[in-house]
């Protein structure tokens, strides 16, 4: 494929002109604002001496980036990766901006010196595959900090067979290839925390390990703790050295899919409804595609999650199901949406990919009936190109392979456009 390459590019990140806000040219080499942002970033993080305490002024705004994002851009920059859910993107952009906030705060002593900022770590609840871990994924990639992801289904209490609580730091610190003081401003994303509930049937006579236990060791690095962590993750071994962590500057968030939350959220908004707005009874379905965003912390503690823990993860937020159009965006929006990943890869075999409207329908319905969100997509996809990327390679003389309602649906040919005869 020839692409004429006399368009402008950043020399450092290879941004188009027309990606970015200004470019500032030298002899055969440009560099764009946000190069330039993150360059005079690293240059004052390396070279400035600390600022000395004692200043009225609120110190700079500036992450570890060189600027700290306002809620707004934080939101901007969510969408261009994650669709919808705008909710949940609001909830997040101010939490990190207080967020960071709160740990320039300790050199703020303005009139609210003695005013202490809680931290606000963030819990996701939705269904699977609606974007839980990409939101998170995308908030440290935009912030330009270390980002690990844990799932609290590998964690047992101390002392019991599977991880200990400190893995997840340990996982953190390797994001942060090893920079502990870059690991303790990073983001720790732990997953299916809704497994680590308490059951409700389980008498606490025998040790709970699995649920509370886990519950309590989690509670303790989410609200701030020096732990000492195995470098190379997994057990404490007493003949591993630790290294400490202080906990306090990260900010975690923890997402779950909830089974069986939205009967007990349902459950009692119906029956509040009874008592006090007698006449207008409000009957809440569990099934509405919205039920997640009547959470209430209530809710969670009947779900088994203790106290202490709710308590440590004040910005709750909801994922909503997707419907069929968000996941049509899904495919073809964000900047890696899945077609133009498998449009990128095609490419590089030389071969234009194109999907017919009517596929792209295909796929949508296909993929929603699986019930798995937007992953169903990525199943649909794979399954319909897995014949076609075997052997593409092998035919130079294609140059358009045009994918059909036909060839998802029932795995029909695509129809191939042979290349023109150069003259
Ligand atoms: P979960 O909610 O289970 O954590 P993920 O965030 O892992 O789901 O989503 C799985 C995949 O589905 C992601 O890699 C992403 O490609 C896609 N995806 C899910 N939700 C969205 C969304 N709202 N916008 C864009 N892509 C999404």
């Amino acid at each position: 494929m020839s692409q004429k390459e006399d368009v402008i590019r950043c020399s450092f990140c290879g941004r188009t002109a027309h990606e970015v806000s200004s470019m500032v040219a030298g002899p055969e080499v440009y560099i764009c604002d946000r190069c330039i942002t993150d360059a005079a970033g690293i240059v004052g993080h390396e070279t400035r001496p600390p600022k000395p305490t004692g200043a009225s002024r609120p110190p700079a705004r500036r992450t570890e980036a060189g600027h700290r994002l306002s809620p707004i851009e934080i939101k901007s920059s969510l969408d261009e990766y994650v669709i919808g859910q705008d909710q949940a993107k609001k909830a997040l952009s101010v939490a990190v901006y207080n967020h960071y906030k709160r740990i320039d705060s300790a050199q703020h002593y303005g009139d609210y010196a003695d005013v202490e900022l809680e931290k606000s770590n963030i819990m996701l609840i939705g269904p699977t595959g609606t974007g839980k871990t990409l939101l998170a994924r995308t908030l440290a990639r935009v912030l330009d900090v270390p980002f690990s992801i844990s799932d609290a289904t590998a964690l047992t209490e101390a002392g019991y067979v599977g991880e200990d609580v400190e893995s997840i730091l340990a996982n953190l610190l390797h994001a942060a290839d090893f920079n502990v003081e870059r690991a303790e401003r990073g983001i720790i994303y732990i997953d299916e925390v809704d497994k680590v509930a308490r059951k409700a049937d389980n008498a606490s006579i025998t040790r709970d390990v699995s649920g509370e236990g886990v519950q309590q060791a989690l509670l303790k690095i989410l609200e701030g703790t020096v732990a000492g962590v195995p470098p190379k993750g997994g057990r404490k071994h007493p003949e591993q050295s630790l290294i400490n962590i202080n906990t306090s500057n990260i900010l975690f968030i923890v997402g779950g899919a909830f089974d069986g939350l939205a009967d007990i959220i349902a459950q009692r908004v119906s029956t509040n409804s009874i008592g006090f707005t007698a006449g207008q009874t409000k009957r809440m379905d569990k099934f509405d595609p919205a039920i997640f965003s009547y959470v209430e912390p209530d809710d969670l503690l009947r779900f088994g999650l203790i106290p202490e823990l709710v308590g440590r993860l004040p910005v709750i937020s909801a994922l909503n199901a997707l419907t069929p159009d968000a996941m049509r965006n899904i495919l073809i929006e964000p900047r890696n949406a899945l077609l133009k990943q498998y449009q990128k890869l095609f490419s590089m075999d030389g071969v234009d990919l194109l999907f017919e409207e009517s596929a792209v329908d295909a796929v949508v319905e296909k993929a929603h009936k699986l019930g798995t969100g937007a992953r169903g997509l990525r199943a649909v996809l794979e399954e319909t190109m897995l014949d076609l990327m075997f052997d593409i390679h092998t035919k130079s003389d294609v140059a358009v392979v045009r994918i059909t309602r036909e060839t998802v649906e029932h795995k029909a040919e695509p129809i191939l456009e042979p290349r023109k005869a150069t003259a």
